[in-house]
Formats: structure tokens, C-alpha cells, sequence
């Protein structure tokens, strides 16, 4: 049985920038490859990835390497601008992702697990839930129209894989190469290797894929678990 994508509007829900190209790139680069259309939304601004050598301007500087990461995979790019630290699963977050919703259109979400290390990603994840629902009620009213149908939902592995027990794993052997493209746009965040309270990301996405791969029987995979609730859940 193979996984096809095709026809499907894909959007991931990220905290930051580089998150999606840690944890589901290579799904995307699929997805894309078999005709999907591919959006990436990134709640916070980045602006407190510090490496060693501060960057002026930080927010700006991720914010162009996050658009050229993007542009590898032409997905479409959405912005919460919430500084980092300060995401929180409250009524701003949820209006500004239920429009971005309805906007992108997606079919399926990819989102970061509740049960993440990091509370940005935790709280994307609730936001993500959230307005995953009310982007199809025509009550709760933002720019753009509510859509037909919730889109289905997928909670992504944790950075690690500490405490996410998989549901499914993609294939993504034949998409390392964009995707480590991907992660080499972020270059402030590569710089952040050498700090002793950071780790260096592309030994973690390589390390990552290649165990989660070897879970599965292939070269590379990237992992998943679909969120069973009413209206987010399909059938194949
Ligand atoms: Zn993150």
C-alpha cells in the first residue's frame, strides 16, 4: 500500500522557524512530488534562537531563512508573529491560525505533538487543535470565510523522539537531500551547533531519520500519529 498525496492541501503548523524542516520536510518534498500543495505556518518570530555570537536583527535574519527554505519546497509561507516564549493557546493565536486556515485551505494538518519538550511547540500544538475545529464553524468569524470540512490532523515526532510513540511512518529516503537543503537555510541556527546547551541539527535530523527509518524498514522516515476526533479523522 503506498500513502499518496496528491490532490491534498498539506499545511504544517510550526512553532519556529526550522521546526517543519526538523520534522516533516521530507513528507512535505513527498507530498509535494505527488502533486499536493504545500503551506508552512510559523507561529513564533524566532526571534530568541540566539547562537553564540548574537545576531542583530534576529527575527528578520530567520525570517529570510526561513522564505528560502520555503521557496525549495514551493510552499506557500504564513507568519503568526508571536515572539518566542509567549505562545499560548488563547484567543489571539487561535483567531490568527483560524484565518491562515481558511486562507491556505488545508486537507491535512501537521502539527507539533501535545506531548513536546518544548513549551512553544506544546502550545502550537493546542493552537493547531484548536483551530482545526473552529476553522469550519461559521460562527467564529475572522477575514476570511469558514471553510467546508476541518482538515485531518497528524501530530508530528518529537525532536529526539523522546515520549512520541509513532502511529505511522512516511518514507522520506528519497527526500533527505531537500530536506537537509532545507534545515541549511537556517544558518543562525546552525551556528548554534558549537553552544553547549544546543545540539548540532543536522546530526539530529540525520540521526533522527535514519533511526526512525530503521524502525520502519527503510533508509529514512519521518514519523507520525493521527489525532482521532470527530471530523479530523479519515479513512483511506
Ligand atoms: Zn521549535
Amino acid at each position: 500500500m503506498r500513502l499518496d498525496f496528491a490532490d491534498e492541501r498539506v499545511l504544517a503548523v510550526v512553532a519556529h522557524p526550522d521546526d517543519a524542516e526538523l520534522l516533516c520536510a521530507g513528507t512535505l518534498a513527498r507530498a509535494r512530488e505527488d502533486g499536493a500543495a504545500i503551506g508552512v505556518a510559523v507561529l513564533c518570530r524566532g526571534d530568541k534562537g540566539q547562537p553564540p555570537q548574537p545576531v542583530p536583527r534576529l527575527a528578520a535574519v530567520r525570517r529570510g531563512e526561513m522564505a528560502a527554505a520555503a521557496r525549495l519546497l514551493s510552499a506557500e509561507l504564513f507568519w503568526g508573529r508571536i515572539p518566542d516564549g509567549t505562545l499560548a493557546d488563547d484567543r489571539p493565536a487561535r483567531l490568527r491560525l483560524t484565518d491562515i486556515y481558511r486562507r491556505f485551505r488545508p486537507t491535512l494538518v501537521l502539527a507539533h505533538a501535545p506531548e513536546d519538550y518544548h513549551p512553544d511547540h506544546r502550545a502550537a500544538s493546542a493552537v493547531a487543535e484548536a483551530a482545526s475545529w473552529f476553522c469550519a464553524s461559521r460562527g467564529h468569524k475572522t477575514r476570511s470565510p469558514a471553510l467546508s470540512a476541518s482538515p485531518s490532523l497528524w501530530w508530528m515526532d518529537t525532536l529526539t523522539m523522546s515520549g512520541f510513540e509513532p502511529g505511522f511512518y512516511v518514507d522520506v529516503s528519497g527526500f533527505m537531500a531537500i530536506k537537509e537543503r532545507m534545515l541549511a537555510c537556517h544558518r543562525s541556527q546552525a551556528a548554534r551547533g558549537a553552544a553547549s546547551d544546543f545540539s548540532p541539527v543536522l546530526e539530529l535530523l540525520r540521526r533522527q531519520a535514519s533511526t526512525r527509518g530503521m524502525q520502519a524498514g527503510v533508509a529514512a522516515a519521518e514519523a507520525f500519529r493521527a489525532q482521532h476526533a470527530f471530523k479530523r479523522t479519515r479513512a483511506w
